[in-house]
């Protein structure tokens, strides 16, 4: 699909706030919007959330993109999993654009259905 937004790089996950699917072009995103950042930073769980990533040494941005992962490409988890540590995240960045094409596979789906 190509659009105006279409010029770099984009990265496709979950929404820690309203565990909808997004796209940012920043990598480390985890919120959808200005809105879900705040919700998130109120959100009574947070500390909880946040201290179980750093036990398990894993960064937010990286549970979001593997959430999209998951969802819109369930037959790539085991590609994934079979890495462990940086050599998983350089996985899920090489993964970015098949996952982007999932989504932009499910959003055309979504406009063909409402036609
Ligand atoms: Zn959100």
């Amino acid at each position: 699909m190509a659009s105006v937004t279409d010029s770099g790089k984009r990265y496709t996950f979950v929404c820690v706030a309203c565990s909808l699917l997004s796209q940012a072009t920043r990598k480390h995103a985890f919120t959808c919007s200005g809105a879900c950042r705040v919700r998130w930073h109120r959100a009574a769980h947070r500390q909880s959330v946040m201290q179980d990533y750093a036990n398990r040494d894993v960064e937010p941005w990286a549970v979001a993109q593997q959430e999209a992962l998951r969802r819109l490409r369930p037959d790539l988890v085991p590609q994934l999993e079979s890495k462990r540590g940086r050599a998983q995240l350089k996985e899920l960045a090489a993964l970015q654009p098949e996952i982007g094409k999932a989504f932009d596979d499910l959003v055309l789906s979504i406009a063909r259905s409402r036609e």
